[in-house]
């Protein structure tokens, strides 16, 4: 095992997992690290006593035939499944619309649930905040948020590269020092907020969908999180306020954004729920489309990016950036 190169991924939601992954298959050693206390990033669930929510990603379609494959075998794991549900489309003249033909495809039982079945297979430490990436001796290291005593043990590790799978904004921090191209890269492309409110009652909305899209008000989906496969059936629902609305009350507090979304809910004919949380997803999505290569490699410094900013902004694209940067990296060591 000397000689086997040792990368780093920093970030163990989709895109991470997702290169980690394929390094690992072409014979490189990996090491992953990630802030939160689980792993999959924005395809994540809250879990409260006896309900859960996707408050992140909502659900995920699969086109390019890779990822098809990918669906496969999660779907052989039991850790995705069909959503097969009706969506409905609320107010007019805007951006979503439905396209009956659809196939959408969730965790289960909860979206986190195919990223935690990839970690088993790697590596990963979490609550491990990266802080810095510092250049040693042509490798590099690692720098941990301290208040993590643990890191001591790895924080004098040599990575012969780094992958960072993060968000645009928390790619360029990390880049900044060492790679100003790179950074300008990440810079260059922005990515928006959304507030999501997570709803939980004590006796079934009485709506005659299970999700909507919403183009009217704050809001711009709504979904009945317990009409996907495998959820309890405790009625939990998940609404996103839309861009602009996000932007706008990105500092409020959580109290503030339940009452306004749960006003904007009611004007939908949705009841007050008997307790709600809420969560600001800072970078939610990329403000641009697919780029012409979908991940970022510096070949000198052996430093890459990867994520779905780079892809097109979804589940699908994050797994494909993750892959592709995996087989440039090994391409070239
Ligand atoms: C509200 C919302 C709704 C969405 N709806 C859909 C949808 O319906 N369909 C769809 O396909 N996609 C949807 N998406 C997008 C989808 O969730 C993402 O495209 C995908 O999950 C991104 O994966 P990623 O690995 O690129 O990034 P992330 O999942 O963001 O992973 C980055 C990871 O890096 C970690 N991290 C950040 N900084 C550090 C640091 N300094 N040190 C260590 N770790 C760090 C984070 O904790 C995180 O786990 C939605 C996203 C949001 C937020």
């Amino acid at each position: 095992m000397l000689n086997t190169p040792h990368i780093a991924v920093i970030g163990a939601g989709l895109a991470g997992l997702s290169c980690a992954t394929q390094l690992e298959q072409l014979g490189m050693r990996v090491s992953i690290f990630d802030k939160s206390r689980g792993t999959g990033g924005r395809m994540s669930t809250r879990r409260g006593d006896n309900w859960q929510a996707d408050h992140g990603a909502q659900y995920f379609t699969a086109r390019d035939p890779l990822f098809v494959q990918e669906l496969a075998r999660w779907q052989q794991a039991g850790v995705a499944d069909l959503w097969q549900t009706t969506i409905a489309v609320l107010g007019d003249g805007s951006p979503h619309r439905n396209d009956g033909n659809t196939l959408r495809y969730v965790g289960v039982p909860r979206m986190s649930s195919p990223a935690r079945w990839l970690a088993n297979e790697l590596s990963v430490s979490t609550s491990a905040r990266v802080t810095a990436l510092i250049r040693h001796q042509h490798r590099w290291r690692l720098r941990f948020d301290e208040s993590m005593p643990e890191r001591e043990l790895i924080k004098n590790t040599d990575y012969d590269a780094v992958v960072l799978a993060l968000p645009s904004a928390q790619a360029a921090e990390l880049s900044r020092t060492h790679a100003p191209g790179l950074t300008a890269q990440c810079e260059a492309s922005a990515m928006r907020p959304c507030w999501a409110a997570m709803m939980h009652f004590s006796t079934p909305v009485a709506l005659p969908f299970d999700a909507a899209f919403v183009n009217a008000g704050p809001l711009r989906w709504i979904a009945r999180d317990n009409s996907k496969p495998g959820r309890p059936g405790s009625e939990t629902w998940v609404l996103h306020a839309n861009t602009d609305w996000s932007t706008q009350h990105l500092e409020d507090s959580a109290d503030d954004v339940i009452r306004a979304l749960t006003e904007a809910f009611a004007v939908l004919g949705g009841p007050v729920p008997d307790n709600a949380g809420a969560h600001r997803w800072r970078y939610a999505e990329p403000v641009a489309g697919a780029k012409a290569d979908n991940f970022l490699w510096d070949a000198n410094l052996k430093l890459g990016v990867c994520g779905d900013w780079l892809n097109a902004g979804r589940v699908e694209g994050a797994w494909l950036s993750g892959r592709a940067l995996a087989r440039t990296l090994t391409s070239v060591e």
